[in-house]
């Protein structure tokens, strides 16, 4: 994804092809003023229908390992495809966050983990998503290649391969990741790390 633009409804460019029609009746969506909104939106002037474009959440564990290191995943596909993150993914409209984090890791990773608090919770404008990291116990399975992750493997927090880090968020959760357990680490500066895409 190359550099990303908002248009009309102040949406991300790549997002506004998929909302151009009415969900409910089929007719074009049009930008503009809608009674009683605090500010312009997409509407359809056949039924009314306001279509509200918000961010999607993205749930995300650090799986920490008996000797605490973080298990992050080599991605195998677009965006970030090569580079490091840890596992996650779309939170589904029919499961909890705590779920979705358990879900998403042996999706990925093939290890069990029991989510525990809350690293923090991001904003990526452009990619219309905010990223919950938790920190996670292993507690089973076996690291596995999938088509989602190349491999995974094992960092200490004074090895994290910052440079080849894939998503903005996921620089920001190692980053506090690492100055909670690690608080004696020199941290990177995150106005190094603009990543084009993704999370
Ligand atoms: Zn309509």
């Amino acid at each position: 994804m190359s550099e990303v633009r908002f248009g009309p409804g102040g949406v991300p460019d790549w997002l506004e092809p998929m909302i151009r029609f009415c969900s409910r009746c089929g007719g074009q969506l049009a930008f503009g003023p809608v009674a009683d909104e605090e500010r312009d939106r997409l509407a359809c002037p056949n039924c009314g229908f306001v279509s509200y474009v918000n961010p999607r959440l993205v749930v995300t564990t650090l799986p920490i390992t008996d000797l605490g290191e973080v298990m992050l995943i080599r991605r195998g596909i677009q965006p970030g495809q090569g580079l490091w993150a840890q596992p996650g993914g779309f939170l589904e409209i029919d499961e909890t966050v705590r779920d979705a984090a358990i879900r998403e890791t042996l999706e990925e990773t093939g290890l069990r983990v029991e989510p525990g608090a809350i690293v923090g919770l991001y904003s990526r404008v452009q990619a219309a998503v905010v990223v919950v990291a938790f920190e996670a116990r292993i507690v089973g399975g076996a690291t596995e290649a999938t088509r989602e992750a190349l491999e995974t493997r094992p960092f200490a927090p004074d090895a994290i391969p910052w440079s080849e880090i894939a998503f903005e968020t996921s620089v920001s959760a190692l980053r506090d990741w690492v100055a909670r357990v690690r608080p004696d680490l020199p941290l990177p500066d995150l106005s190094t790390f603009r990543r084009p895409f993704g999370g």
